[in-house]
């Protein structure tokens, strides 16, 4: 097909077949036999090219993303500048392996980061392919420099896929389930939830609800590392009660554990600041990053005090792809438009659309029972009629329902109840209203 041929991309919401339409529908056909069905999509139609804020299939039709392939594409989907830095990068050189001949793009990214997270003091990263391979780092390192082994992760928590990940993960079905044993020494600590959560605990109270099971199962003196998401977000985009965070680290400072900060959803302006934790002024030992650090390529980190990463051994971190020099281009590039175009000032303008909108829809609409978040990172948990109980098959129709009206809304939560907005950061205020449209109409045909 020549280019003139391919139908003209719309750069708003146009729906011009069903959802998935016929093209989509062979390619799910095609999948059927080869891939395999462990791997979901939330989307059924298949998607060919991006433009701010906007997805565009196969079949023509252009659909408005608020999930940004799960918080990744911030800084806009083939944004041209990162495009650009990939070419040229990929261009000139693609591939070394940091550990057979070094490359300067590595080092680039390394400087961004002792830059950008929390904290003045010295610091030094290493540079990984996926989340969860940082988080798995992450508790290397935490081991190496206590010399202790327990790791503590709380409730609803979401670190990963792989084997001492899903161990961290806290929700069994799907992630976990048939996949155990998992490794030994974690332990899960309570959260805070402050919608579930007995009404009026503060975040202190909630804290110390989690440290005295530690103290007593664990022993504080054990304890290498407590793993925590400043905002939970497979988890249900659970915002902790104010003063949980700063509690659980100062309890980690005191008993010589490591507080390791899981930004990866929650990281690089997602929430209104470079990171979550300055939200509470929490500067956490270890911070773990990925997602959005690259504009949609591979890229995580794990970044730390100079003191607490050196004591992993020389030869000790590692892998063929970790720091892949073209994902540094592209993280360079990313990390340029979040800093020249304030992204976390528009992150903090798209959570006040958000929450004035799903506020209102609120008001009107008992089934959505909570509206919560930092910046650009929202989620509605939604319940049976006058209960608090989750209502995860309502959050599925709405989601399916704006779908087929050319809105990409995913779910999340424990429960699978709780609607999940991670729109991109450059996503037009028009699209952002059309789509809040969408879904107050969908909430009138299903709710009423
Ligand atoms: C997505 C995510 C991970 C896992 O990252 P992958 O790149 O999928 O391995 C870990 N922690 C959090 C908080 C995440 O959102």
């Amino acid at each position: 097909m020549t280019a003139s041929a391919k139908p003209a991309r719309a750069l708003r919401r146009d729906i011009v077949t069903a959802i998935p339409g016929p093209r989509s529908q062979q390619l799910m056909e095609r999948r059927h036999s080869v891939v395999a069905r462990g791997v979901g999509s939330a989307l059924s139609a298949y998607i060919e090219a991006a433009s701010p804020g906007l997805l565009h299939d196969v079949d023509g039709n252009t659909l408005i993303d608020l999930g940004s392939g799960l918080g990744v594409t911030s800084v806009g989907n083939a944004a041209p500048e990162v495009a650009a830095a990939v070419r040229e990068q990929a261009s000139r050189l693609t591939h070394t392996c940091f550990l057979a001949s070094p490359y300067e793009a590595y080092v680039d990214v390394c400087e961004e980061l002792a830059r950008l997270t929390p904290g003045g003091h010295e610091k030094r990263s290493v540079l990984l392919s996926t989340g969860a391979e940082a988080v798995e780092n992450a508790v290397k390192i935490a081991r190496a420099a206590t010399g202790r082994s327990a790791v503590v992760a709380l409730d609803h928590a979401y670190h990963g896929r792989t084997n001492l990940t899903l161990g961290l993960t806290a929700r069994n079905a799907p992630f976990k389930q048939n996949f155990g044993p998992f490794t030994p020494d974690i332990h899960r600590i309570p959260a805070s939830y402050p919608y579930r959560d007995p009404e009026g605990m503060t975040g202190e109270q909630a804290a110390r609800r989690a440290l005295e099971a530690l103290d007593r199962q664990v022993g504080g003196e054990n304890v290498a590392a407590v793993v925590v998401e400043p905002v939970q977000g497979e988890g249900g985009f659970i915002v902790p009660a104010a003063g949980f965070l700063p509690t659980l680290a100062r309890w980690c400072q005191e008993h010589g554990a490591l507080f390791v900060a899981d930004e990866i959803q929650s990281g690089f302006c997602r929430t209104g600041a470079w990171f979550a934790s300055e939200h509470e002024h929490v500067v956490p030992d270890l911070v773990v990053t990925a997602k959005a650090i690259a504009g949609g390529l591979p890229l995580s980190a794990v970044t730390g005090r100079a003191e607490l990463m050196d004591a992993v051994q020389p030869g000790g971190f590692g892998g063929t792809f970790g720091g892949n020099p073209v994902a540094c281009a592209a993280a360079l590039a990313s990390i340029r438009l979040m800093r020249d175009g304030d992204l976390a000032g528009r992150a903090r303008h798209i959570g006040q659309v958000l929450f004035v909108r799903l506020g209102a829809l609120a008001a009107r609409h008992g089934a959505l029972a909570e509206v919560r978040g930092r910046g650009a990172m929202v989620g509605v948990e939604i319940v049976r009629p006058d209960s608090d109980r989750p209502d995860a098959e309502l959050a599925s129709r709405i989601a399916a329902a704006c779908q087929a009206r050319g809105v990409l809304l995913l779910t999340a939560g424990t429960y699978g109840n709780v609607l999940r907005f991670l729109p991109s950061l450059v996503m037009p205020d028009a699209l952002l209203s059309d789509a809040l449209d969408v879904l107050e109409e969908c909430c009138v045909q299903l709710i009423g």
